[in-house]
């Protein structure tokens, strides 16, 4: 039985609320299936007060839980003291650091225990920081030569929030000794699901190919591709979101609404300044600043242009009949 304890500091609770979701597996699978002992999270333990801190000590003081799970930055304001966050009379970062230190594996969930996500971004009134990454940079709270007792860095999971069934997929993954399952990518997500982009598998492809826009945010939610007026950042951002459907059903790009890259350590991307939200920012009003990875822009504007000048009719019609 693998035991799992799962703390949570700077961060909204979302990813808490999505892991609830599960599906594949559930929550309850974990524990009735897979043999996972969540001995302590805050939303799905009811442990409070001297018998928390009583319980969370007793696993430290017996040589860490198998898996330590991180939702949230590590808040390490003001001045370092990590006294923005208490907790169970103690700073939430002193927590994180016995845990890490004596846990097999380490799993941050979402972006803010991954990169720092929207409470790094700056000003930082926290000083918060992720287990491994500020943003891009690798380092973080632990370190950048952190490794757990199994012998890995931290496991990002990122997402804002993450998908439900990544997160406990990867719990039943490492609770089970799979680890070939969770190969981990250059950024420490595992490949599994960080290695396509948002887009493979998003039904707007075909728009995308032959460069044909939606214009208004909102308008059709079937025909169109996002990318050249909404600022959609599926063609350069890692997720799985169009091949493990949200709610097993849908994905923010099929229900009309632009990818805006959350699983990437920079997000939220140019920290959400005006005219950066739901519009492309063009480079001298022509190509998009940002373009699908592996792309230039000389390439990128002559495929362009020879795409739209043979483009079909049938790409400018709503094609989905129900
Ligand atoms: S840019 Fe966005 S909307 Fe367009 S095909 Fe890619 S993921 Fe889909
Ligand atoms: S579609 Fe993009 S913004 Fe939405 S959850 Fe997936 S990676 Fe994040």
């Amino acid at each position: 039985m693998a035991t799992v304890v799962w703390l949570h500091g700077g961060a909204c609770n979302g990813n808490t609320q999505s892991f609830l979701n599960a599906e594949e597996p559930t929550v309850v699978d974990l524990v009735t299936d897979f043999g996972i002992d969540i001995i302590y999270h805050h939303s799905c333990i009811p442990l409070m007060g001297e018998q928390a801190k009583s319980t969370l000590m007793g696993v430290l003081e017996k040589g860490g839980p198998d898996i330590f799970v991180m939702e949230g930055t590590v808040i390490q304001g003001p001045g370092g003291s990590g006294r923005y966050d208490m907790f169970l009379g103690r700073p939430m970062m002193e927590w994180v650091r016995d845990y890490a230190a004596s846990a097999a594996f380490v799993v941050a969930i979402g972006d803010c225990a991954s990169w720092g996500g929207v409470p790094a971004t700056a000003p930082n009134p926290t000083d918060s920081i992720g287990l491994q990454y500020l943003k891009g940079q690798h380092g973080g709270f632990l370190g950048k030569d952190f490794r757990s007792k199994a012998g890995l860095p931290v496991i990002n999971i990122p997402g804002c929030p993450a998908h439900p069934d990544w997160v406990t997929q990867v719990l039943v993954a490492v609770a089970s000794g799979r680890l070939s399952d969770i190969a981990l990518d250059d950024l420490q997500r595992p490949a599994t699901f960080f290695k396509t982009f948002t887009q493979t598998g998003c039904t707007r492809h075909q728009y995308f190919e032959f460069k044909q826009s939606v214009k208004e945010f909102g308008q059709g939610t079937r025909s169109g591709c996002l990318f050249y007026e909404q600022g959609c950042r599926g063609s350069f951002t890692h997720s799985p979101c169009n091949r493990i459907l949200w709610n097993r059903q849908s994905s923010k790009t099929r229900a009309g609404m632009p990818c805006i890259g959350c699983t990437e350590p920079q997000f939220p991307h140019h920290d959400l300044a005006v005219g950066t939200v739901f519009k492309t920012p063009l480079a001298f009003d022509v190509v998009p600043k940002e373009l699908p990875q592996g792309t230039d822009p000389i390439s990128y504007s002559a495929q362009a242009a020879l795409a739209r000048a043979v483009a079909p009719k049938w790409v400018q019609e709503d094609m989905f009949v129900v």
